[in-house]
């Protein structure tokens, strides 16, 4: 197809370009001062909450879950309605994950829902902000607290999202970011662990890189000479390249444009979609005011695949977020099984996620628009 439509794409322009090459001419390539910045830059993003930079928003993830400290007998509860990644990384630190269902309409984690699964082995809470609008946080928050349980935040769909006027990333205890392509912001690859809690921010500082404690007053060897550092808790390499933190700096300055336009998008499939029969399109709570990442379009009457395949045929890049997390194979063989959470099987089974990207032209929403009037004959 000569003219295909992607679902998402990333927006980069002259000055993103000007910021990696500066890099690249530079004396650092890896850990130097793009990364500081980009960390700095972040913050004025999530409230002033400080951000640990990592490679993707998996890692941030398995970053986050290392810094909360989960592993065997522990518990993760969180939500079905999103990407493998944010139950995978729980279940690589050894804990068991427990899945509850998702509200019907925004398809955000159920805080009742939750609120049955939590126990007293439960160490994290991780709702996932589906779309781009932020989860029921201050109910969560109370859910999470009533076990001693930290509050975790996946906001790979979310940058620049807000709840009752907080920006995403001053919520939760733990908030984490993608950078990937698609997503509101990039740097290629790229993630980030925010939190409010300098505890916290030192241990993914510290699972970034290993676990490697250069500071000699908390070395048990400190006399061992000035080359010394040492691991107290494994980690990984997880940091982020000032290449791409450079990236990050640059698209940053746009981070507000972007949501611009995401919103005008998103209205604009509204307008057009609204009185089609056959569909519903995505409701908003009074408390939020997200920075949309997607366009979940909800398929009625059985029709998702047949739209799917419609608009595919017709260069139109759709995709489906999410198959249950719980479905993946690797999920069943440990004894997950469908119908654990209806309200995600039924919210997946209609979904339908349109093209949203901020360069996104208003002729090409009406071109999807109107490829989906014509599949439904209006
Ligand atoms: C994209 C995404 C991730 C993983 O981020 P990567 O940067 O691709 O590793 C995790 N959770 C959700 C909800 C995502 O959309």
């Amino acid at each position: 197809m000569s003219d295909f439509l992607p679902y998402g794409r990333q927006s980069v322009n002259d000055d993103d370009i000007a910021a990696v090459a500066e890099v690249l001419r530079g004396d650092w390539l890896t850990t130097g001062p793009a990364v500081t910045r980009f960390e700095a830059d972040l913050a004025e993003h999530t409230g002033g909450t400080p951000a640990v930079a990592v490679t993707s928003g998996t890692a941030a993830l398995h970053v986050a879950y290392a810094a909360a400290g989960i592993g065997p007998g522990d518990e993760v509860v969180t939500t079905p309605l999103t990407f493998v990644a944010t139950a995978a990384t729980a279940a690589l630190h050894g804990a068991k994950v427990v899945f509850a269902d998702v509200e019907p309409d925004t398809g955000n984690l159920d805080p009742a829902a939750a609120h049955a699964a939590v126990t007293d082995r439960t160490k994290v809470l991780a709702a996932v902000d589906y779309a781009g609008h932020p989860a029921e946080l201050d109910q969560l928050r109370k859910v999470a607290d009533s076990v001693g349980a930290l509050l975790l935040e996946d906001a790979a769909h979310s940058l620049g999202s807000s709840w009752r006027g907080r920006p995403v990333g001053s919520l939760a205890d733990l908030t984490t970011f993608s950078f990937f392509a698609t997503k509101n912001l990039t740097t290629a690859e790229g993630g980030a662990v925010v939190s409010p809690s300098a505890e916290l921010v030192e241990q993914a500082r510290a699972f970034r890189n290993h676990g490697l404690v250069r500071d000699r007053a908390r070395q048990r060897y400190p006399d061992e000479g000035g080359w010394h550092q040492e691991v107290h808790a494994f980690g990984l390499n997880y940091r982020l390249p000032d290449v791409l933190c450079a990236l990050g700096s640059s698209q940053l300055r746009r981070l507000w444009a972007f949501k611009q336009r995401r919103a005008e998008i998103h209205a604009r499939y509204g307008e057009g979609l609204r009185d089609v029969p056959g569909v519903l399109t995505p409701v908003c709570r009074a408390e939020a005011d997200p920075m949309w990442h997607l366009y979940p379009l909800r398929v009625l009457d059985g029709r998702r695949r047949a739209l799917f395949d419609h608009l595919r045929a017709n260069g139109i890049g759709v995709q489906v977020n999410y198959i249950p997390a719980y479905w993946h194979p690797v999920f069943e063989d440990l004894g997950y099984r469908r119908g654990l959470c209806p309200n995600a099987e039924a919210y997946y089974a209609q979904e339908l996620s349109l093209p949203l990207f901020a360069d996104l032209s208003d002729a090409d929403v009406d071109r999807v628009i109107d490829t989906v009037r014509s599949f439904f004959g209006v």
